[in-house]
């Protein structure tokens, strides 16, 4: 008989999900943020496995995109939008030490299978992070993770609390992702939307008076479930932030010659890019 079934004393306790119902809100007392791209690429990555185009080929490291994820530092707090497959590599080479929660926009590979690698960030402390998700993404991570977010969680998975958006510097923002309802978000006067497709028409009252948006754009060519080049610069236009970076490119898109090609105040967002916003 194997002692096995006794509980065994996780380094990690699990929390309960918990799924709140909360209204979106905005906070104006955010203190200033200092944002990181941890990744800008699309979900292959660039360079795309076995390509050999100018574009995986280049030895600009503009052109090198890891999948996209951001970290927004908020006062001594840490906020990372995603958690990608590269989020392990993107969190040592920007030396992230402290992750308060997590936002994800929704629930593809490129954007949560990094999941696990949050467990380092838990082992200072006894915490429970909690990740944001739109209510549809929150169903699609509790099935796909039951061993973290299952009632009965594996005794070393993330110390990680799935719940509906209702953050102390949140705001989210429904996107459409093709036909699936995805979130971006609004921290103060910065905005991140990535994997959009559509915004619909109440979610722009959400984005006025922006410092900086970050924006999906994959590629020249049109795609149904992405803004492309075109779409995104209408898009930016519209929103009018005083600086736009675009996001989740793929290996059509050169670095350096896209980037001359668009309006300064709007421009290709690179892995370790960090800028300042309120
Ligand atoms: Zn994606
Ligand atoms: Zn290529
Ligand atoms: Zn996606």
């Amino acid at each position: 008989m194997s002692t096995d079934e006794e509980p065994i004393e996780s380094e990690v306790p699990t929390a309960e999900m918990v799924v709140t119902d909360a209204a979106p809100e905005r906070h104006a007392d955010t203190p200033p943020l200092t944002v990181t791209f941890l990744g800008t690429g699309t979900s292959t990555g660039v360079p795309v496995i076995g390509c050999g185009c100018e574009v995986c080929s280049s030895d600009d490291p503009r052109d090198t995109r890891t999948r996209c994820a951001c970290h927004v530092r908020v006062g001594e707090m840490g906020v990372l939008i995603d958690t990608g497959p590269d989020f392990r590599r993107q969190a040592l080479r920007e030396d992230i030490a402290r992750i308060d929660a997590v936002c994800y926009t929704h629930h593809h590979f490129d954007h949560v299978v990094g999941i696990d690698d949050l467990r380092p960030f838990f082992f200072d402390n006894r915490r429970v992070m909690p990740c944001y998700a739109h209510a549809d993404t929150a169903a699609v991570l509790r099935r796909n993770y039951d061993y973290i977010f299952g009632a009965d969680p594996y005794p070393g998975a993330a110390n990680v609390a799935l719940e509906e958006v209702d953050g102390p510097f949140t705001v989210p923002i429904l996107l459409y992702h093709g036909e699936m309802p995805v979130y971006g978000y609004r921290i103060g006067n910065f905005a991140y939307l990535t994997d959009v497709s559509e915004i619909p028409e109440a979610s722009y009252a959400g984005l006025d008076d922006l410092d900086v948006l970050v924006l999906d754009a994959l590629r020249p060519d049109p795609h149904p479930t992405h803004f492309s080049f075109d779409k995104a610069v209408n898009v930016a236009r519209r929103i009018g932030a005083r600086q736009t970076y675009f996001v989740h490119m793929t290996h059509n898109v050169r670095h350096a010659e896209a980037n001359a090609r668009l309006p300064e105040d709007m421009q290709l967002a690179y892995d370790g890019l960090t800028f300042e916003s309120r």
